[in-house]
């Protein structure tokens, strides 16, 4: 099997600062560092300062001393215990950063998404604009360091719910640590390729998107009842609340501050969805929606909404 030319820059994502020195590219096919660097991905960094002895066996590392010739021209020496001053090579010298955003238009390209890329924290997490996905308009972003110990406070740029899909560079993250479905959450690595461009699979993402189900509330076999209308309301806006409560209790969590649950009303959730209170009522007491049971227990309680993912 071929090795994967994008390799060297999947492993460098979980470094907070990458940077490749000549010995970690010396394994790496040179059109495939051409091809990267021409992509804007690597990017020469200044020389470096510091460089291992190759003229004994000591391997001892050493300051580099740049001297300027008549001309202009600058070469590059070091001190060896056996072997005095030791030219070393320019190529030697030479290092990379890497920049991810080229790997990020890349993929909003790919999915057609419409809006700017914005960095919304910087080289961490990433707002792609919105595409459409699986027939629907999704959000897309992406993140670096899910793994990483703040990976919580990374988590709070993110955003929640089944609509967005995020697509992350590095290890994942554990598996309580975003609030979306498994399947919105798309390793880099497994759908991007460098094959002379970057090539994105469209379909593979459509495919994985297409897992995530469709939530109940959206559920329309049957033809719908003034009722099962509020239930769905109800539903969807205990959904809401629930997320907007979740975030709420997180933040006081962070903050080790105890958070006070607001009660909610037959009343507020009558107006909040534009219905009257007794079809509300109605709605509640009669229809035996095990969901909305479930979804009006969780609102009441804090444990149930720091649980609550969907
Ligand atoms: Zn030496």
């Amino acid at each position: 099997m071929l090795s994967d030319p994008l390799d060297i820059i999947w492993r460098s994502a979980d470094n907070s600062n990458p940077v490749f020195v000549a010995e970690d590219i010396a394994g790496v096919p040179p059109q495939v560092v051409t091809r990267l660097t021409e992509l804007g991905v690597l990017r020469l960094a200044s020389t470096a300062t510091h460089v291992i002895c190759d003229a004994c066996d000591e391997h001892h590392v050493e300051c580099v001393i740049p001297i300027k010739y008549p001309g202009g021209q600058t070469r590059f020496f070091i001190r060896c215990p056996e072997n005095g001053r030791v030219e070393v090579p320019r190529e030697r010298l030479l290092q990379w950063t890497v920049d991810y955003t080229p790997l990020l238009t890349a993929l909003a390209t790919a999915l057609s998404a419409q809006g700017q890329i914005t960095e919304v924290v910087p080289r961490r997490v990433w707002n792609l604009g919105r595409a459409s996905l699986a027939g629907k308009s999704k959000p897309i972003w992406a993140t670096r360091g899910l793994a990483w110990p703040d990976a919580g406070q990374i988590a709070v740029s993110l955003p929640q719910g089944r609509s967005p899909i995020l697509f992350f560079l590095g290890q994942a993250g554990d598996d309580d640590l975003l609030d979306v479905p498994r399947e919105s959450i798309i390793e880099m690595r497994t759908v991007m390729q460098m094959n002379g461009d970057l090539v994105i699979d469209c379909e593979a993402i459509e495919r994985q998107v297409s897992d995530v189900a469709a939530p109940p509330v959206t559920k329309k076999t049957k033809k719908q009842t003034p009722r099962d209308a509020t239930v769905g309301a109800l539903k969807r806006e205990l959904h809401e609340r629930i997320l907007s409560l979740k975030s709420a209790i997180r933040s006081a969590d962070d903050a080790d501050k105890p958070f006070d649950l607001p009660r909610v009303t037959q009343k507020q959730l009558a107006d909040a969805i534009g219905a009257k209170p007794p079809a509300v009522s109605r709605a509640i007491t009669k229809s035996g929606d095990l969901e909305l049971k479930i979804l009006l227990q969780t609102v009441e309680s804090i444990d149930m909404i720091r649980k609550y993912s969907r």
